[in-house]
């Protein structure tokens, strides 16, 4: 079994099976430290050298984009935008434009749940420091959330906020992209089997010697527990938990997923697995159940075919998409004699 923790959001993938791993030496992986977050790639390459340069080659992706999109940088662009774009249109890079237009699109689907504009309220929030907003500073942030109110010229690559105090933070979607940039660039360099994991954002290509990776989707509470395991290739996976980055005050738990209507910690799930095609994908629809609730979240994931969710309640019920459910035994069908097997003619 190859156990991997990634900052304790997804407890491990493991080979599906116990098979003897023969051709060892040419599974490469690496651990780095990016984005704040444990950026992992494990790839199988025939060619040492190769191998090793591929990896290089996810990390230095993986640190550009963090340049261009972390708020902790005053010199990137998202910092630019939070600056300057409540008093006129910021022009900025294509990628990153259209990174905040895809970003509408997850708020659009997930019914506002998802929306970058939460930052508006979000970063007065510390949670190393154990710093929470007062409910004045939350009721007076608040109407500066609302993802309608950032306005794009398609032309010129402007961003404009509507709205004097907003902030916007691709925290809930960065991970994701930054992962299928990763598996863009293995691919482009011929690599076939792979997986690139940033925080929760994990996106497998092909299999792990002809079987499935089987990804476990941890406990709330105990980061060794399991709650289920998941078979997957060629698909994207991502967990939100509220176990990330948090602190608790008085049996409060103050977590980084925020209710864009309330500005409170959204805390509808403990935790949330999305699988799909692509890790922006899956990431931009983790945070959907914390805010609207796992039978709301559902709803939204079964009209969607791509997709497939695994949600933890706050009382430890695990809800699962119709295509992870087991399939059901069909009904008694009373036209027919039970249980009488017909003697061979
Ligand atoms: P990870 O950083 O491990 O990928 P998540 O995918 O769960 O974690 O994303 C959590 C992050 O999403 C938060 O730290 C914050 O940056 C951002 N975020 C919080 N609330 C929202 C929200 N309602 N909509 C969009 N992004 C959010
Ligand atoms: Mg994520």
């Amino acid at each position: 079994m190859i156990g991997i923790r990634f900052a304790g959001v997804l407890a491990c993938l493991a080979l599906l099976g116990a098979l003897p791993r023969a051709a060892h030496a040419e599974w490469h992986k690496r651990t780095d430290a990016i984005m704040g977050t444990r950026i992992y790639v494990e790839l199988w390459d025939t060619d040492a050298n190769h191998g090793e340069a591929s990896i290089d080659a996810v990390m230095a992706e993986m640190r550009r984009i963090d340049n261009l999109m972390s708020h902790y940088k005053p010199e990137s662009e998202l910092s630019q935008i939070n600056q300057h774009a409540a008093d006129y249109p910021v022009q900025v890079d294509k990628e990153l434009f259209d990174l905040i237009k895809l970003s509408t699109h997850y708020s659009e689907i997930t019914e506002g749940a998802f929306d970058i504009t939460y930052a508006s309220v979000g970063y007065l929030y510390n949670y190393p420091d154990h710093v929470r907003p007062t409910e004045a500073q939350i009721k007076a942030a608040l109407p500066a959330v609302n993802w309608r109110n950032m306005k794009f010229d398609d032309a010129r690559h402007t961003v404009f906020f509507e709205h004097k105090g907003m902030r916007i933070d691709l925290g809930g979607i960065g991970k994701g992209y930054a992962v299928d940039r990763g598996i863009e660039i293995l691919q482009k360099r011929g690599i076939q089997h792979a997986v690139v994991t940033a925080g929760g954002d994990t996106r497998i290509i092909g299999d792990h010697m002809g079987r499935d990776w089987l990804v476990a989707i941890r406990h709330p509470d105990d980061p060794n527990k399991v709650v289920t395991r998941i078979p997957l290739s060629n698909a994207a996976m991502s967990t939100s938990g509220d176990y990330e980055r948090y602190f608790d005050e008085k049996g409060v738990r103050y977590h980084h997923i925020i209710d864009p209507k309330t500005g409170h910690s959204a805390s509808k799930v403990r935790s949330a697995t999305v699988i799909g095609p692509t890790a922006t994908q899956t990431d931009g629809m983790s945070k959907t159940a914390f805010v609207l609730g796992p039978q709301k979240a559902l709803e939204i994931i079964n009209r969607m075919p791509e997709y497939d969710a695994v949600f933890v309640a706050p009382d430890g019920k695990v809800f699962y998409s119709n295509g992870l459910r087991p399939a059901e035994p069909p009904p008694p069908d009373a036209s027919k004699p039970s249980a009488t097997p017909s003697s061979p003619k």
